[in-house]
């Protein structure tokens, strides 16, 4: 199984997506600054590629 290392993907449900992509969504916290966010379940859980 190859690993995509250039996809960001939520460790929640396994949506993935190029990180950067308009397809996550974004929320600001105010002690961890700008997270990216699985717009599928929501979580903030997601492992950034690059
Ligand atoms: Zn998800």
């Amino acid at each position: 199984m190859a690993t995509d290392t250039t996809s960001s993907r939520c460790l929640n449900c396994g949506f993935s997506a190029s990180p950067g992509s308009e397809r996550w969504d974004a929320v600001d916290d105010p002690t961890l600054g700008r997270l990216t966010r699985c717009p599928d379940c929501g979580s903030t859980n997601v492992l950034s590629g690059r």
